[in-house]
């Protein structure tokens, strides 16, 4: 069904309640794991059409904040939200402690009963008070960032609207507004600290009420890993010291001489090429309609899945007034329909939608039609990202259709800049692993590890005379240190998969994509490193995994 004949109604929230109550006292009642798994069916039923109705009511608010009838919509879900994940949890203990697990587990899994565990284990009433406070610390952040007003010739910016200046083709002006920037920020350091110190000694107070020593144990729970632990990832990061910082180290080194510096500053990070970075061409609509000829010759199941998405409407990608900002992907399960939003701007990231969005929305699309389980769609970070990180480069052979004579420009700054952000992901998670393990460090030793830090994974970063890069402040910009703790590493992670897609394709394509198809169809249905072994690629915790990428990749580019 297009999305503009979806029909939309306010759902009968009072109703809802009823059904769902009603569900959990017959799941209670039933009185074999058959009869469980009937009612655990129509608990399926009643979260579909409610997340139908709920995401219907979001994107057309999203497409146009003006519209009031949607924008009263949005406001009404986001009233009773809080009352139905109190039911949804009632039923997943009961579900999770059932007298006929074993029936079914086999039935959903046994992925899902970990995540049931998970869950139960990481929370308790007496975490709400102090996770409130976390709640108004972290939005303390946001807000503090948004509040930025930087004077840029005359006009009063935001962080955001720096961006562009600070990756500007003259490079004075890239300089002068990479310092106007870090002005603000330094300005506002102590707060800074203070917020951070808080949430540090926040998250360790809610990990010891649990049992644990430290913050750690309980970041892993609440980012929903069932597979991998602290020492695996250390595995990873080391693989990545010794492996891969050489070689993007000498990545840095040949986009230096092509942009024809001396040397390369904080300031110059953002530039690939030194007439500016290539753009795609084409109006959206040609762009949607490549997209359409690049899904239709990668393989039948793209076919299929990319016409679905034209033909019900199912992008919205252009610009407008009163439209909300930024993109994402959302799903309408009743209809078996993903959905893109997004907002094209004339950069690369427009060609993204088509590559990395579609990537999940084609992980969505396959899995839908393939069970129906819904425990198998609950994926976890890094899994997610790794179809849609890999998809980006399995439109390589098409690229062309969106970048015409800028083609081999692209592909270079898409290689280069996902190699260079593996480093920096890294170290953003080796921190925050220093800093949760010695959660009495002060601001001062919090900065002096990023600075040791940052010589380990970017010992090609020269921050100039910038006092506040040199005294080690880089951090106090990224966001999900302090919103989303320990969420870095999963991008670290499905990148490194996704290049190990990159140099399989370049042996044997169609085999690298047998690999990813079946990927895809795994879901959530194994665990991670399990699912990962069954495609026949190596888990990035095992000694060698970067290695032979950095081998393989080494060789094609004459490094
Ligand atoms: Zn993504």
């Amino acid at each position: 069904m297009k999305f503009s004949e979806m029909p939309y109604n306010r759902v009968d929230f009072e109703k809802l309640q009823s059904d769902f109550r009603q569900i959990i006292e017959d799941f209670k009642n039933a009185k074999s794991g058959e009869e469980q798994f009937e009612v655990h069916k129509r608990k399926y039923k009643l979260s579909d059409a409610y997340a139908t109705v709920r995401n219907i009511a979001n994107v057309r608010h999203d497409s146009d904040t003006s519209d009031e009838f949607y924008d009263a919509e949005q406001s009404f879900y986001d009233t009773v939200q809080p009352q139905y994940r109190e039911l949804a949890v009632e039923y997943s203990k009961l579900l999770y402690s059932s007298p006929y697990r074993e029936y079914l587990e086999k039935k959903i899994g046994s992925v899902a009963f970990k995540n049931m565990e998970i869950m139960n284990r990481s929370f308790k009433p007496e975490l709400v008070p102090l996770k409130q406070e976390e709640n108004a610390l972290t939005t303390k952040y946001s807000k503090l960032l948004a509040s930025a007003k930087i004077e840029w010739n005359g006009e009063i910016l935001n962080l955001s609207m720096m961006r562009k200046y600070r990756n500007d083709k003259d490079r004075a002006t890239r300089k002068r507004a990479s310092e106007k920037t870090t002005e603000f920020f330094m300005a506002n350091r102590d707060e800074l600290d203070d917020i951070y110190d808080r949430l540090v000694k926040n998250r360790t107070q809610q990990a010891r009420l649990l049992g644990h020593k430290d913050y750690l144990p309980l970041g892993y729970d609440n980012m929903g890993r069932n597979d991998y632990g602290i020492e695996q990832v250390e595995r990873f990061r080391k693989q990545v010291k010794e492996v891969w910082v050489p070689f993007v180290s000498k990545l840095h080194e040949r986009r230096r001489e092509r942009l024809g510096l001396d040397k390369m500053y904080y300031y110059d990070e953002g530039m690939n090429f030194p007439d500016g970075n290539p753009a795609p061409k084409g109006t959206p609509q040609e762009i949607l309609e490549n997209g359409r000829k690049m899904y239709g010759e990668l393989s039948p199941e793209t076919k299929e899945f990319y016409s679905f998405m034209m033909e019900n409407e199912l992008f919205d990608v252009e610009g407008r007034k009163n439209k909300r900002g930024g993109g994402y992907m959302t799903y309408f399960p009743e209809y078996k329909a993903p959905f893109i939003f997004a907002n094209f701007n004339g950069t690369e990231g427009d060609v993204d939608v088509i590559t990395h969005e579609c990537g999940h929305a084609f992980h969505g699309y396959i899995t839908s039609r393939l069970y129906d389980i819904d425990e198998y769609n609950d994926i976890t970070m890094e899994t997610a990202e790794i179809h849609s990180m890999s998809m980006e480069f399995f439109a390589e052979p098409w690229i062309s259709l969106f970048f015409g004579e800028d083609t081999e420009k692209y592909l270079q700054m898409h290689l280069e800049d996902a190699a260079t952000f593996i480093p920096y992901g890294c170290m953003v998670d080796e921190f925050q692993h220093i800093v949760y393990r010695n959660p009495d460090l002060t601001p001062a030793e919090r900065r002096q590890k990023w600075i040791e830090l940052e010589r380990e994974y970017r010992p090609y970063m020269d921050y100039e005379e910038n006092e506040y890069y040199r005294e080690g402040g880089y951090w106090q910009a990224q966001h999900h240190i302090y919103s989303f703790p320990l969420y870095y590493i999963d991008y670290c992670l499905a990148q490194t998969i996704a290049f190990q897609y990159k140099v399989r394709m370049d042996e044997d394509y169609k085999k690298a994509w047998d690999s990813y198809l079946a990927l895809c169809k795994m879901s959530a249905k194994e665990f991670f490193s399990d699912m990962l072994i069954t495609c026949g690629l190596k888990t990035p915790f095992e000694d060698g995994c970067l290695r032979e990428i950095v081998d393989k990749l080494s060789a094609k580019l004459g490094l």
